[in-house]
C-alpha cells in the first residue's frame, strides 16, 4: 500500500506523512526500506524512544495534541509540529527551539470538525495573534500553514464541506500575512478514509496511518 500511495501522491505534489503511532520500530523500518522518510507521531513519549532507536535521517512530525510543559522533549530534533493549537503553545516552541538553538516549523491547528473534542483554533483567534507584536517577536518557529481533522462520520458531504473550509482559512492568512512567505505553503489535511477528498480539496500533505501499517490496537 505505501507504494501505491507514494506512486499516487508524488505526482501530485502531496507529501505523504505516515502515522505510525502505536506501531514498532520493525513496522517503521519496513516503509524506510521503501524509501519513506517521513513519519508522523502523537505521543511525545513514545517518540522520543523511536527518535534514540531509529535511523537519524528519518524526518519526525508531531501531530498529536501537545502540552506545553512537554515541548522540551521533542524541540532538539522534531522537524515540524502540526498541532499548534494556542499561542501559549507557540511561544513555548519558540522558546525551546531557541534553547536548542533551532527554527522549528509549525502549522497552525484549526478546528474545522462538529467535535467540540476535537483541538484547535478558529480564524479570528488566529488573525489576532497574527496582528499582535507578540507574534513578530517569534523568531525561532516558522509558520509554514494550517492542519485540520475533519468530523469522524460517513457523512461524505460534511467532511467535504470541512475541507473546504480549512483551505479557506489557509487562503484568508495566506493573503492576510504571508503573502510574501514562500514557506507558508501547506495545507495539511486528508487520513486514511478522506486522503483522496482532502487532495480534490487542495491538501498539499495528508496523514496517513492505518492504510499503511494496518488497523491500531489500543489499550
Ligand atoms: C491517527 C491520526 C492520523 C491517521 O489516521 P488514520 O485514519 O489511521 O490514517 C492522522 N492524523 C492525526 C492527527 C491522527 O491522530
Amino acid at each position: 500500500m505505501l507504494e501505491q500511495l507514494i506512486n499516487e501522491l508524488t505526482p501530485q505534489n502531496v507529501e505523504l506523512v505516515a502515522v505510525s503511532k502505536t506501531k514498532p520500530n520493525e513496522a517503521i523500518l519496513e516503509c524506510y526500506e521503501k524509501g519513506q522518510r517521513i513519519f508522523g507521531e502523537n505521543y511525545i513519549q513514545e517518540l522520543a524512544t523511536k527518535y534514540e532507536s531509529l535511523p537519524k535521517d528519518i524526518i519526525w512530525y508531531f501531530i498529536g495534541h501537545l502540552q506545553s510543559n512537554k515541548v522540551k522533549v521533542i524541540a532538539p530534533f522534531v522537524h515540524l509540529i502540526q498541532s499548534v493549537d494556542s499561542f501559549k503553545l507557540l511561544g513555548e516552541i519558540n522558546k525551546r527551539a531557541k534553547q536548542n538553538d533551532r527554527t522549528i516549523n509549525c502549522l497552525l491547528q484549526f478546528h474545522i470538525a462538529t467535535e467540540a473534542s476535537k483541538f484547535g483554533l478558529d480564524l479570528e483567534t488566529a488573525r489576532a495573534f497574527l496582528e499582535s507584536e507578540a507574534f513578530k517577536n517569534l523568531e525561532n518557529v516558522n509558520l509554514c500553514g494550517v492542519m485540520g481533522m475533519a468530523t469522524f462520520t460517513s457523512d461524505k458531504a460534511q467532511v467535504r464541506t470541512e475541507f473546504k473550509a480549512l483551505k479557506n482559512i489557509f487562503d484568508t492568512l495566506k493573503s492576510e500575512f504571508f503573502a510574501d512567505k514562500a514557506d507558508f505553503k501547506d495545507i495539511s489535511m486528508g487520513m486514511s478514509g478522506d486522503y483522496k477528498m482532502a487532495v480534490e480539496e487542495g491538501s498539499t500533505m495528508v496523514r496517513v496511518g492505518s492504510l499503511i501499517f494496518g488497523k491500531r490496537a489500543y489499550k
